[in-house]
C-alpha cells in the first residue's frame, strides 16, 4: 500500500513526508487514507516489493474492474450489440546499458554493447466517444528461465488475450491492435477464446490478402460506398470472405479499407481485417472501432510516459520483480484515477475548480503533506472548500 500510494500520488517522497508527520503528530495520512500500519523505510518497501511475484498483484486489476461493471459504468462503452473494444499494443517501460536484473531482455548492440530492457504488452477497454480508458492487466514480455529464445511481442499478445478471457469470462470483446497482431497465430487465439477482431492490415505484410481484394475489386466484387460532408469525402471499401495468407490453412477475414478524402487530398487512409461480416449498415462503425486503437498510444502509454506518471522514471529496479511490480502499481494508480474520472462526483467538481490535472494534482500533493484527514471525504471536502484567509 506504500508503494502504491507513492504511485497514487507520484511522489516519490511521500513516505518521508508521513513518517515526518508520524513523528511530530503520532499519526498520518498513509495510515488514515491507505491503511498503512507503519510506514517502511524506502529500502526495505523495495526489498519487500521486489520479491512479491506479480501474479499476486495482477487480481486488483479485476477487483477494480468489476465494481465498475457492476456499478454500469462500463455499459457506455458497449458498441455492436454489447461489445467492449479492448485495444492491445506493446510498449517499452524500462531500458539501461547499466542496470539489469534477470528478467529484463537482453539485446547485444554493435559495439559489444548491451542493452537490457521491459516491455510489456497492455490491454484497455476504450470506446471512440469516450476520454477515459479503462486498463486491464498486462503481459510481460519476459525472459523465462530454461527458454533458450526470448519472448516476443507476439507470444506475449497471446498470453494476454487468454488472460482477459479467463478474468472475463461472459463479456463479448472486438480486439482491436496494430498490423503486427493481423497474423494467423493472434487470429487463432482470438477465435479460439470466441473474441473478435478488428486488426490493421497494410498491403505491405500482407501480399496474398492484397492479391485477392484486388483481383476481387477488378471483379466488381470489392463494395464501394461514399459519404461527402461539406469539403471531406469518406471513402470505404469491403469485401468479405478472403484468405489471409497463402498457408495451407489460412484463416479466413472479412477486409475493410477507408479513405479520407478533403478537398481533392487524401489525409486519411487505413485497412483492416476482422471477423465480423462487414456491411453497409456496420462499415462506419467497424472503421471507428479500428481508428480507436490509437488510443491505447495516446490516452494510455503517452499519458503513463508523459502526462503526470513517471512510468519510465526508474523507482529501483530490483533483483526479482521490482521493476515490473512497480510498473504495476502505477498502471493501478492510473486505473484508479480513471475510476474517480468516471465516477466520483467531488473528484469531478476538484477537475472543474482546478483546470488542470497538474494544477489539481499539485494541490493534492500539497494538502496531504500540510494537513492529517481522518478519512478521503474529509480529504476532498477540504480540497473543495474555498481557502479563508488565516
Ligand atoms: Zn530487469
Amino acid at each position: 500500500m506504500s508503494g502504491f500510494a507513492m504511485m497514487f500520488f507520484q511522489d516519490p517522497s511521500l513516505l518521508q513526508f508521513q513518517q515526518r508527520m508520524e513523528d511530530e503528530g503520532h499519526m498520518n495520512n498513509l495510515k488514515t487514507l491507505f491503511h498503512v500500519r507503519s510506514i517502511p523505510k524506502d529500502t526495505w518497501m523495495r526489498e519487500v516489493i521486489d520479491e512479491v511475484h506479480p501474479e499476486e498483484i495482477m487480481p486488483l486489476f479485476d477487483d477494480f474492474f468489476r465494481p465498475l461493471q457492476r456499478g454500469k459504468h462500463l455499459e457506455q462503452y458497449q458498441v455492436l450489440d454489447g461489445r467492449y473494444i479492448v485495444a492491445i499494443d506493446g510498449s517499452q517501460y524500462f531500458t539501461s546499458e547499466n542496470i539489469s536484473c534477470p528478467g529484463c531482455l537482453i539485446k547485444e548492440g554493435k559495439k559489444g554493447s548491451t542493452r537490457y530492457s521491459h516491455q510489456i504488452v497492455q490491454a484497455a477497454l476504450m470506446n471512440p466517444g469516450m476520454r477515459q480508458v479503462v486498463p486491464l492487466g498486462p503481459e510481460e514480455v519476459r525472459n523465462t528461465d530454461g527458454e533458450k529464445k526470448q519472448d516476443c511481442e507476439i507470444n506475449a499478445g497471446k498470453r494476454l488475450l487468454a488472460r482477459i478471457r479467463k478474468s472475463h469470462p461472459k463479456l463479448s470483446f472486438i480486439i482491436v491492435a496494430d498490423g503486427l497482431y493481423s497474423k494467423q497465430p493472434t487470429i487463432e487465439e482470438a477465435v479460439a477464446l470466441h473474441m473478435d477482431y478488428v486488426l490493421v492490415a497494410k498491403p505491405d505484410d500482407h501480399e496474398v490478402l492484397t492479391e485477392w481484394v484486388n483481383s476481387l475489386r477488378a471483379l466488381k466484387e470489392v463494395t464501394r460506398l461514399t459519404v461527402k460532408e461539406k469539403d471531406r469525402t469518406h471513402i470505404y471499401e469491403w469485401v468479405n470472405d478472403v484468405p489471409l495468407n497463402g498457408n495451407k490453412k489460412t484463416a479466413t477475414v472479412n477486409f475493410f479499407e477507408y479513405w479520407i478524402e478533403d478537398r481533392e487530398k487524401i489525409t486519411y487512409h487505413n485497412s483492416w481485417v476482422t471477423n465480423l461480416i462487414v456491411d453497409g449498415g456496420n462499415i462506419g462503425e467497424l472503421v471507428r472501432i479500428g481508428r480507436c486503437r490509437w488510443k491505447i498510444e495516446n490516452e494510455v502509454f503517452n499519458t503513463l510516459k508523459n502526462q503526470g506518471y513517471h512510468i519510465e522514471h526508474n523507482y529501483g529496479h530490483g533483483s526479482m520483480h521490482l521493476s515490473f511490480n512497480f510498473f504495476l502499481l502505477n498502471l493501478l494508480a492510473f486505473f484508479m484515477h480513471q475510476i474517480f474520472e468516471l465516477t466520483h462526483a467531488p473528484y469531478q467538481q476538484l477537475r472543474k475548480k482546478f483546470g488542470s490535472k497538474r494544477n489539481l494534482w499539485d494541490h493534492m500533493r500539497v494538502f496531504l503533506s500540510a494537513f492529517i484527514f481522518p478519512d478521503w471525504e474529509a480529504y476532498f471536502q477540504k480540497l473543495l472548500t474555498p481557502l479563508r484567509s488565516p
